[in-house]
């Protein structure tokens, strides 16, 4: 089955008692039995639940995985797998991390005695160059956030094999339309799916999609056992969302493509971050692993200065100065003072993260209007 119509149909069934086309809500929080233990295979709802069951196969089926389990949050499911580790474990992951995953991982996992590394990953020896008898798991996300750099998955997974660790991907900026990390290598696939997943800005979810059965056991207890899981009803606007997931990509990358290259050639513009370019450093892995390059944006004013940029974005009109990314409206924001305001200056400056970067979630508007919007923003 093609991507489009897995996006629509699978993991969903039509409802057994009424014939709903739609995945019901399942409002409950328990499930009668007809004798102790003799029950339909539902027993509580933090630990089975029928509309988050339809939804966990969904997103299984969309990553060409196994299996799938729906948390709370993205950060939900980022807790979940580093749970796997133990006191004097090892880690290894990018320099140029979402600030969420940073800081659960030097805030609350370093105390409790598992040990991170975090390199610029492009560079894979940077990564070999760590490795120890202690490594138990690689940690990539590509495209990084909000420098757009882009990490070979199937490199980092021929380290993490030889090291004999796990490698995650946060496949939150690439979505399955873009990419799927299980194929190249990976073994367990992160997701905020309150990003592009779910696509309209109204909840926040997370997920995690694996193809081993004893990784999966280990998660799915976790996922019971600490109970980080979603509602029904927010399952049912994931599910919801994701039938349109290609179509929405699709605009996505269109619209990133046409914005992309009108900062580029704009004069007052002085760098443009977004791996579809040719002279992009990583383009080549980019055009290697993904379908297309996304509608994540960076770009950094001529002459480099912050209160440009503040009055760039005090200007916008349809490109709503707010945190996240990957809904249907278009948003701005400014890395320095709103996502990355905890890492310290010298840090986002070594990063290469400027006080003048702004960064666009490229909407699926008509993209006349968002050039319209950016002209009278930057002038
Ligand atoms: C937003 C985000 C997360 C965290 O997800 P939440 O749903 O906000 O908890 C993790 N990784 C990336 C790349 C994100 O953009």
């Amino acid at each position: 089955m093609k991507f489009g119509t897995k996006a629509i149909h699978a993991g969903v069934h039509p409802d057994p008692t009424t014939g709903a086309i739609m995945t019901p809500i399942y409002q409950t929080s328990t499930y009668v039995q007809r004798s102790p233990g003799d029950h339909k295979g539902y027993e509580y709802s933090r630990t089975h639940n029928p509309t988050r069951t339809q939804l966990q196969d969904a997103l299984a089926a969309l990553d060409n995985g196994k299996h799938g389990l729906a948390f709370a949050s993205g950060m939900a499911a980022t807790d979940c797998v580093i749970k796997l580790l133990q006191p004097g474990d090892e880690v290894i992951s990018t320099n140029d991390l979402y600030g969420g995953s940073y800081r659960i991982f030097t805030k609350v996992y370093e105390p409790l005695g598992i040990k991170f590394h975090f390199v610029p990953m492009h560079d894979m020896e940077a990564v070999r160059a760590k490795v120890t008898d202690r490594t138990k798991l690689i940690w990539v996300e590509t495209p990084t956030n909000p420098l757009l750099n882009v990490i070979d998955i199937a490199a980092a997974a021929a380290v993490a094999k030889e090291a004999g660790a796990l490698l995650v991907v946060d496949n939150t900026f690439s979505t399955p339309y873009l990419q799927t990390p299980l194929e190249l290598g990976a073994d367990i696939v992160v997701y905020s799916l309150t990003k592009y997943m779910a696509g309209h800005s109204d909840t926040v979810m997370g997920a995690i999609v694996v193809n081993d059965d004893e990784v999966h056991q280990r998660l799915s207890f976790y996922q019971n056992a600490c109970g980080g899981t979603p509602g029904p009803q927010d399952c049912f606007l994931v599910l919801r969302g994701l039938k349109t997931l290609h179509i929405r990509m699709q605009r996505h990358c269109e619209n990133g493509r046409a914005v992309a290259e009108y900062l580029k050639a704009h004069p007052k513009v002085e760098k443009v971050f977004w791996p579809g370019f040719t002279d992009h450093p990583n383009h080549e892995v980019a055009a290697k692993q993904m379908n297309d390059f996304g509608g994540m944006i960076s770009f950094v004013l001529e002459g480099d200065r912050k209160e440009d940029a503040v009055a760039v974005l005090e200007k916008f009109q349809l490109f709503s100065l707010a945190e996240s990314l990957g809904g249907v409206e278009s948003l701005s924001g400014h890395p320095a003072t709103m996502t990355h305001a905890s890492i310290p200056a010298d840090a986002r400056k070594a990063a290469g993260l400027s006080d003048s970067l702004i960064r666009l979630s490229v909407g699926i508007e008509d993209v006349e209007d968002l050039i319209e919007d950016l002209k009278q923003a930057i002038g």
